[in-house]
């Protein structure tokens, strides 16, 4: 693993500003946070924090330090070098990548250690059954078949020295046809325990992309970390396309939804919603589907992710880039104003969109949180997002491993004079 930090980084003192930490605390409202050597080296509030004389100190007042945001589910096959720089530039410091070609994987990695560059946390190939779903896309090599427990463990153990970050599984039983649905082998409930306990005796988590309840049972008796899109509370035979046609989208057509969620909610898994993605995917393979269907669609899958919220549920934002047009690689806006939509907060939403994607990327100790000993990833913006989201539009500094990557190192005002002293801790001023 080359994930190293960039220990050449400079000094860097963000002073004056709001903080919000990732973890859901409340904001530090006139904060310090100072970047040393890649890594965060301390948060606090203005005049308890001590800044090292050799800092570089940047005036932040009225605007809001956070986490780099993090896009935990996305494919990116194509243009990697530019996709990444567009995400980090719009302030999506890491993203996940949930299931690629094992030769992609070490491109990804690479691309992503670029400064300009959002950095990647991959799977490989997603774990499914032979011929199973996402086999038949596109050369076939984001999929690995197998069919047995002992095959699991060889899956997985060949996923570890690949160099995977997670493992991906697929327990999807429907083709994405949506004019004539088709249906695909999907791995057994052994082979799902299987691979759970073989990746996590090598320190990897396992997110699973669930569609229906069948497959959803199966996969928190595994014990998967997450659950990825909006599939899982489906009944085991039909997709959102046909609940509509039969006229019953409806939270009580989805079978068992709230003792389901509350499982959930007790063994701790994270939801990936993906909405955004999940009906441009009917859309595009459904271009007649009315808008009122596919716009009721949406409200039941909100409806979902609402009471899962309601029960306590865990959420990470991922938004399931795939290129497609209208969702430019950046910050994934339009999955934000679901979550909100969902009912969560904007301080839960950056929670979802900073800590909780990190756990899910398996990076939960390093990245996702402004704390002391994490890597110095975070953005600075105008205003407040904890009273409007739309702050993340007005995006001032984007910091990567301690490097300021956006805008260009010039444009950032900078005030050299640091009137302390080694060990003197910044005085506090009132704001102007
Ligand atoms: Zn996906």
């Amino acid at each position: 693993m080359t994930h190293e930090a960039n220990s050449s980084a400079e000094t860097v003192a963000l002073v004056g500003c709001a903080v919000v930490d990732g973890t859901g605390a409340p904001p530090i409202t006139r904060g310090v946070v100072v970047l040393r050597a890649g890594h965060v080296s301390a948060v606090g509030p203005v005049g308890s924090v001590h800044i090292p004389p050799a800092a570089r100190v940047l005036r932040c007042d009225g605007q809001t330090a956070l986490p780099g945001i993090i896009d935990s589910h996305t494919h990116i096959e194509h243009d990697v070098a530019a996709v990444l720089r567009a995400f980090v530039h719009d302030g999506v410091t890491t993203v996940g990548g949930t299931g690629c070609g094992p030769a992609l994987l070490p491109l990804l990695h690479d691309a992503g250690q670029a400064p300009d560059a959002a950095r990647v946390f991959a799977a490989g190939p997603a774990i499914t059954a032979p011929g199973g779903y996402p086999g038949g896309r596109g050369d076939g090599s984001a999929a690995l078949g197998i069919e047995s427990p002992a095959e699991a463990e060889a899956a997985v153990d060949k996923l570890a020295a690949l160099g995977v970050d997670f493992v991906k599984v697929a327990q999807e039983p429907f083709d994405f046809d949506f004019r004539n649905p088709g249906r695909l082998p999907v791995p057994g409930p052994d082979v799902i325990a299987a691979i759970v306990r073989r990746a996590t005796a090598h320190g990897l988590l396992v997110r699973s992309h669930v569609h229906n309840v069948t497959q959803l049972d199966i996969a928190l008796d595994a014990g998967v970390t997450s659950v990825e899109h909006m599939l899982f509370p489906l009944p085991p035979d039909v997709g959102y396309v046909e609940l509509y046609r039969e006229g019953s989208l409806s939270t009580d057509a989805l079978p068992g939804l709230r003792k389901r969620l509350a499982r959930m909610v007790e063994r701790g898994v994270y939801v990936v919603p993906t909405i955004g993605n999940e009906l441009a995917n009917i859309r595009a393979g459904l271009p007649e589907f009315p808008a009122n269907a596919l716009r009721a669609i949406e409200q039941l899958m909100v409806a979902v992710l609402t009471l899962y919220v309601e029960a306590g549920g865990r959420v990470a934002l991922g938004s399931d880039w795939v290129g497609r047009p209208g969702f430019p690689a950046g910050m994934p806006r339009r999955e934000m104003r679901y979550l909100a939509e969902a009912g969560l907060s904007p301080l839960r939403i950056l929670r979802a969109s900073t800590r909780n994607a990190a756990i899910v990327c398996g990076q939960g100790a390093t990245l996702g949180v402004l704390a002391p000993g994490r890597r110095a990833d975070l953005i600075v913006v105008d205003g407040d997002p904890l009273s409007d989201l739309a702050a993340l539009d007005r995006i001032r500094i984007v910091v990567k491993d301690g490097r300021v990557v956006a805008p260009a190192e010039d444009a950032v005002p900078t005030e050299d004079a640091v009137p302390t002293e080694p060990g003197h801790p910044i005085p506090t001023e009132p704001s102007p």
